[in-house]
C-alpha cells in the first residue's frame, strides 16, 4: 500500500540548532499512528512542517496518490489539500450552539465568499447532524458550546475539522484533561476515524497510547528513534534510556 503522506529526510534549524534532523515518516490512507517522544523531541515542529507553518531546510514532504510536494503549498492550500490539525486547547465558539459551531465550520470550508452569500440549506442541517453524530454529540446539538465538558469541546472541535473532510488529521494530546470515560470515548472515536482516513496522535500519556493500540513512532532529537508497536518500542534500549534518563 502506498503512503498518503511521505516525509523524507527533513531537517530544520532554529538559530543553528537542529530541531528536526533527517526525519523520515510515512502513513497510509487509513491508519492510526501515535507519535511520542520527550519534551523537545521535535513533535510540534514536525507537525508545523507537515501543515506548512514551518519550512524545512532540507528534505521532501509528499502527499497523495500523485505525490505532490507540500513544500510548494502554503498553509491554507495544505489545509484545503486535506490536512487538518487539532491543537490541544479547543477553540470552539463558546456562545454558539454545537450545531452553529458545526455550521460555521461547514461554511468556512466553502471559502471566504461563503460567509457573505451562503445560506444554510436542508443539506447543511443533514451534514451538521451527521458530524455531530460522528463525534458523539448527536444529543447535544442545541447546547451552547460553552456548557459542554472539556472532552465534549474537544470532540466538537474534531467535528468542526471533519467539516473540511480531511484525509489526514493531526491531533495534539487529545486525552489531556479528560475524565476516564471521556478518554475511552476518545479512543473509540480516533480508532473509528482512522478507518477511513489517516490520524496522527501526538501524545505524552502512555496509558492513552496503549489504548490506541496502534503503531507508535518515537521521536528524539528531531529524528525517529524507534517505530513499531508500543510493546516493541518500549523494549528498545535507546527508548528506555531516553525516557528514563541517562
Ligand atoms: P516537542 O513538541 O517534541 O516538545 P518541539 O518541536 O517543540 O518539540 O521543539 C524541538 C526543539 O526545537 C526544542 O529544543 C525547541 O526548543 C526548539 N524550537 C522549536 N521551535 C523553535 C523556534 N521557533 N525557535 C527556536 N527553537 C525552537
Amino acid at each position: 500500500m502506498s503512503a498518503l503522506l511521505e516525509v523524507d529526510g527533513i531537517s530544520v534549524s532554529f538559530d543553528g540548532f537542529k530541531a528536526i534532523n533527517g526525519l523520515s515518516f510515512s502513513i497510509g490512507a487509513a491508519e492510526l499512528r501515535a507519535v511520542i517522544g520527550p519534551n523537545g523531541a521535535g513533535k510540534t515542529t514536525f507537525m508545523d512542517i507537515v501543515t506548512g507553518k514551518t519550512r524545512p531546510d532540507e528534505g521532501r514532504v509528499l502527499w497523495g496518490e500523485t505525490s505532490i510536494s507540500l513544500l510548494k503549498l502554503n498553509e491554507a492550500q495544505i489545509a484545503r489539500a486535506g490536512i487538518g490539525r487539532k491543537f490541544q486547547r479547543p477553540t470552539v465558539f463558546e456562545d454558539q450552539s454545537v450545531a452553529d459551531n458545526l455550521t460555521m465550520a461547514l461554511r468556512a470550508n466553502r471559502g471566504p465568499f461563503a460567509v457573505l452569500f451562503w445560506k444554510p440549506s436542508r443539506d447543511t442541517a443533514r451534514r451538521v447532524a451527521e458530524l455531530a453524530d460522528e463525534v458523539g454529540l448527536a444529543d447535544q446539538t442545541d447546547r451552547r458550546a460553552g456548557e459542554l465538558s472539556h472532552g465534549q469541546k474537544q470532540w466538537l472541535e474534531i467535528g468542526m475539522l471533519l467539516a473540511q473532510e480531511p484525509r489526514l488529521l493531526l491531533v495534539d494530546e487529545p486525552a489531556a484533561g479528560m475524565t476516564l470515560a471521556e478518554r475511552e470515548q476518545t479512543t473509540t472515536l480516533l480508532k473509528r476515524l482512522a478507518q477511513t482516513r489517516a490520524v496522527v496522535v501526538v501524545e505524552h500519556d502512555m496509558d492513552f497510547v496503549r489504548r490506541l493500540d496502534c503503531k507508535v513512532t518515537v521521536l528524539h532529537q528531531g529524528a525517529v528513534l524507534a517505530e513499531g508497536s508500543l510493546d516493541h518500542v518500549t523494549r528498545n534500549p535507546d527508548v528506555i534510556e531516553v525516557y528514563l534518563g541517562r
